[in-house]
């Protein structure tokens, strides 16, 4: 990149990432625009016990240079997680990757050529966004939560589509399963690769978990390992603790070792340490007996938002409740309301949003903001919510 096209880049990028920067700086300011899970819901006991057994007992598997795909005890593990009716893993279908955060980058780096098109859901996680940003992709977006959207056509021609079927980060809403069904029919038919990126799918506070693109697709598939269209992408990162920078993907074998190669030129491999201290964490079942209290935790939090919602912001914003994951997204409902501009006044009535331009790819949505309510206990996301509406009202006023 030249100096002329850095300095370009960095004035694109700047104004929200500077107002977060200021933000984290400002004392008693609520914090509803992060992504960030609760400390306490870390089972740092036990994750103590398993990182001095990964050096003490395991020291070949955490200290040495590691296969780039993953230690193959934690493929194995997670293939058999994931394995059941017709969806048939083998080793071959798993590597472990830095977080998803590097699944997302390693997909771009394998599948993008610069400017192809990707059909994305939309409004799309800015991460995703991010990792693909250098190849300049032509994003056709796509309204899952509408029934009025082409999805065979949004992706025929597309490298791949991407969508976060569980609780999307920003909207926090679920694909309904007739979409789930249509996104993969489309995948078989027009050869496009369906990407899932899936870390929020253990967080259900209400109803059935609905079936995932991975095991749609496997449908009648017969014995060999999975070959479908599906890549499928987890992550420790809710489950467990996001400081472990476990991920790992899901997908044919012959995409499995296109984004191995990827890896090789990226990290190498992913932590050691970490890897022995997550196969642990699955053989003995940590997530399943985390998952109870962070699910009550959040569910709790989740409602308390909504609550503080229903009595400050009913005039100023549409929102849907949703039933899981970490974000309600708030729809201005006058369409004047600029929220980049909000975010700036937020932090002077000491409260801090996400502006819903970040999670478009031309950042040219202003109507909405994504709330999270996972990391504040329910009087602060009342307080913080008592403050949006106060900034709200003096923005329109402005
Ligand atoms: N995808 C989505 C939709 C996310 O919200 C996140 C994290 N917030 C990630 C991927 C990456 O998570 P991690 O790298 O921590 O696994």
């Amino acid at each position: 990149m030249s100096r002329p096209a850095l300095a370009r880049w960095l004035s694109q990028t700047n104004d929200v990432t500077q107002t977060f920067l200021a933000a984290g700086r400002i004392p008693g300011l609520i914090n509803l625009a992060g992504g960030l899970p609760d400390p306490s819901v870390w089972p740092v006991d036990a994750l103590a016990g398993y990182a001095q057994s990964a050096v003490a007992d395991h020291p070949g598997d955490s200290l040495a240079y590691s296969p780039i795909d993953g230690l193959p005890g934690l493929r194995d593990v997670i293939a058999a997680r994931f394995s059941r009716g017709d969806l048939k893993l083998g080793r071959e279908n798993v590597m472990v990757t830095t977080g998803g955060m590097q699944a997302l980058d390693l997909v771009g780096k394998v599948l993008l050529d610069q400017g192809d098109a990707i059909a994305a859901q939309s409004p799309a996680y800015l991460g995703a966004l991010d990792a693909w940003m250098p190849r300049g992709p032509a994003y056709r977006p796509m309204r899952l939560d509408t029934n009025d959207v082409d999805i065979a056509g949004c992706m025929a021609g597309a490298k791949f589509a991407y969508t976060v079927p569980n609780f999307s980060n920003p909207s926090g809403r679920l694909v309904e399963a007739d979409q789930r069904q249509e996104l993969v029919a489309a995948a078989h038919d027009t050869g496009c690769w369906l990407v899932e990126d899936d870390p929020y799918g253990a967080l259900y506070y209400d109803g059935d978990p609905l079936p995932r693109l991975l095991d749609l697709s496997a449908k009648g598939q017969g014995d060999g390992p999975y070959d479908g269209p599906v890549i499928y992408l987890g992550t420790l990162s809710k489950e467990l603790a996001p400081g472990m920078r476990i991920g790992w993907v899901i997908a044919a074998p012959e995409m499995i070792v296109a984004l191995t190669t990827a890896k090789q030129g990226s990290d190498m491999f992913t932590s050691g340490i970490c890897q022995r201290m997550a196969q642990s964490a699955l053989e003995d079942g940590l997530p399943e007996q985390v998952l109870p209290q962070i699910i009550d935790l959040y569910r709790a939090r989740r409602d308390a938002l909504c609550a503080a919602m229903a009595e400050h912001l009913g005039d100023l914003y549409d929102w849907d409740v949703p039933k899981g994951g970490m974000f309600v997204w708030a729809v201005a409902k006058d369409p004047r309301l600029n929220t980049d501009a909000l975010m700036t006044r937020g932090l002077d009535h000491g409260v801090c949003i996400s502006p819903s331009s970040v999670f478009d790819p031309e950042g040219k949505d202003h109507r909405a903001t994504r709330l999270n309510f996972t990391l504040n206990p329910p009087e602060k996301l009342a307080e913080g919510v008592r403050r949006l509406a106060e900034a709200t009202r003096a923005e329109l006023a402005s």
